[in-house]
């Protein structure tokens, strides 16, 4: 009898938990025509492990006019990043390759496509001061938000 009951509180937290997981790990932004992401924050917990984000191109206009892509970075990083970003062209996504201090990063996209990226957040900082952003030409004044990691 004892047994049985605490098999079943172990299945109602694991039931708990598991409602926990589905929500806080799986990301979804927005971007669209006018430079504007529909997301000014995203949070996540360090107990996901792995956080998947998805972002939507809701716009119309081709990559190479209105790209978007979603790229995360420590704050204090983003403006170097983006900076040299530029320079490396539409071909790699407007990031320099292998900039180490590209947290993560989706390819750019154009309107009507979606793209995912699935990223270890087990290796950032709960408090953090992370930002996530478009690091296509121009977009970044604009197409930014806080990234809080608990
Ligand atoms: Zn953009």
């Amino acid at each position: 009898m004892k047994i049985v009951r605490a098999l079943a509180i172990t299945a109602a937290l694991f039931l708990i938990h598991g409602v926990a997981f589905a929500q806080s790990c799986e990301l979804s932004i927005d971007g669209n025509d006018a430079i504007q992401f529909s997301e000014s924050e995203l949070s996540v917990s360090k107990d996901c492990g792995e956080v998947t984000l998805t972002l939507n191109h809701v716009g119309s206009l081709p990559k190479s006019a209105m790209g978007h892509n979603w790229v995360l970075a420590k704050t204090s990083d983003a403006q170097a990043v983006v900076t040299d970003g530029i320079n490396a062209g539409l071909a790699n996504n407007y990031l320099k390759p292998d900039d180490a201090r590209v947290l993560a990063a989706t390819e750019v996209i154009g309107g009507g496509e979606s793209t995912s990226i699935t990223f270890s957040v087990a290796d950032l900082e709960a408090g953090g001061d992370y930002t996530f952003f478009c690091s296509f030409p121009g977009h970044f004044a604009i197409m930014k938000g806080k990234f809080i990691v608990s």
